[in-house]
């Protein structure tokens, strides 16, 4: 595996490899990889000639109270499992590297980025898509992977490569999950013992206002489920968002007759503080 930290070289090697016909499949991290991260890889690995994952955490897209000095690092541990899926490069570049003195230029997809985590994280999309547009012009990707763990954040990024008639294809990927249901996350490194054993009451609650959606109750109800459930648990500090959205716009249902709702889908999505994690989950559910 190469590894490469200067954009100068990953350029170079992704022009040669486009150049000779191969097709460069891109998984871009901010590491401490998991199986969430290593299934993205996988399916890369099995519909590109090359694959490269990035691993880069990128401070534009913390705030100024959140996690950026703690976010968990296993830069050893990564380059492991990265080698044991035989990746071809590790692309890894500084925070210089990427964010010289003298840095100007930012990328937004108004309105979707306000949404649901935006509402809570200014600045947060607005950070991600212009990391994204950089890693793409660095990489030169023919496919870039994502997980729909961060449903919105994938949606703001197929936007932003429609808008900007970039010629990359986005593939979404599904939420892998532990046993009990809780969504692979880096963060949930930040749960207690006590807390990880009942962090799967998020899952539940998305499995629950889902079953309420297929039985033919409104998305208020669906909503005041989905609540209710993660109310029972003890170590929920804060519900930041937890309701029934239009899976396109983003937009929150709760309001909207079910009848009078078009669209064959609608995405459950929550954002909450479980002890000092802050987890997001969200499900798609199929209505007819
Ligand atoms: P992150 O390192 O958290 O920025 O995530 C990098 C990529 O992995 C993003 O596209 C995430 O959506 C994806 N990802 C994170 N957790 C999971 C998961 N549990 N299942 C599938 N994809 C995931």
């Amino acid at each position: 595996m190469d590894i490469f930290s200067e954009i100068d070289q990953m350029q170079r090697q992704a022009s040669i490899l486009t150049r000779a016909g191969k097709t460069i499949g891109f998984v871009p991290t901010m590491g401490y990889l998991h199986e969430g991260h290593l299934s993205l890889i996988r399916r890369s690995r099995a519909e590109n000639d090359i694959t490269v994952v990035s691993i880069f955490v990128n401070p534009i897209q913390f705030g100024p109270n959140e996690d950026l000095d703690r976010y968990p690092r296993d830069i050893e541990g990564d380059i492991e499992k990265l080698r044991a899926l035989n990746v071809d490069v590790l692309f890894l570049p500084s925070m210089k590297e990427m964010y010289p003195e003298g840095y100007k230029t930012y990328v937004i997809v108004e309105g979707l980025s306000d949404k649901l985590c935006g509402a809570f994280r200014p600045g947060h999309f607005r950070g991600v898509t212009t990391v994204v547009l950089k890693l793409f012009n660095i990489v030169k990707p023919t496919r870039a992977y994502f997980g729909l763990k961060d449903f919105q954040q994938t949606l703001i990024i197929k936007q932003m490569v429609r808008d900007l008639n970039m010629d990359i294809q986005i593939i979404a990927c599904p939420t892998i999950r532990e046993h009990d249901g809780l969504a692979m996350s880096s963060r949930n490194k930040y749960l207690t013992e006590e807390e990880r054993q009942g962090a799967g009451i998020v899952y539940r609650a998305l499995l629950n206002a889902a079953e309420k959606l297929k039985e033919g109750a409104g998305f208020k109800e669906a909503a005041s489920t989905l609540r209710e459930t993660l109310k029972s648990s003890p170590h929920i500090r804060e519900i930041q968002y937890a309701s029934v959205y239009d899976p396109e716009t983003l937009d929150d249902l709760t309001d909207v007759d079910v009848k009078i709702y078009k669209k064959p889908e609608v995405v459950l999505a929550v954002a909450l503080y479980y002890g000092n994690a802050r987890l997001i989950d969200n499900l798609l559910v199929k209505l007819r």
